[in-house]
């Protein structure tokens, strides 16, 4: 009746919100470029979500070297939390991070 919660799924992907050639490593579930990911997870991997829409980071969570991405679907509103990995750029992390404290779009 239950499979194995996590599915890997070795798959390239071209980022819906920047057009960067992803090469995926079956865990990685966003852009390491510009952080946007895909609504297509119902848990981690499955690829059983059918909404399809673009999630953008609206925040950062967690402390150095463990960082956690906040994915916000702007089709469904559906939030995700993604452990930031290590070939994502930094600078764009920082990024979200600091507008998170100045256009605070995470509710309390
Ligand atoms: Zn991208
Ligand atoms: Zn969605």
């Amino acid at each position: 009746m239950q499979g194995p919660r996590f599915q890997k799924h070795v798959e390239d992907f071209t980022c819906v919100h920047c057009g960067y050639k992803v090469q995926g490593d079956g865990y990685t579930n966003h852009c390491p470029r510009c952080l946007w990911s895909k609504h297509v997870d119902v848990n981690p991997g499955d690829r059983a979500e059918t909404c399809g829409g673009e999630m953008e980071p609206v925040a950062v969570e967690g402390t150095s070297p463990e960082y956690t991405l906040v994915h916000k679907c702007l089709r469904c509103g559906a939030k995700r939390r993604n452990k930031v990995q290590a070939d994502d750029d930094k600078t764009t992390v920082v990024a979200i991070a600091q507008k998170r404290s100045a256009d605070d779009t995470i509710e309390q």
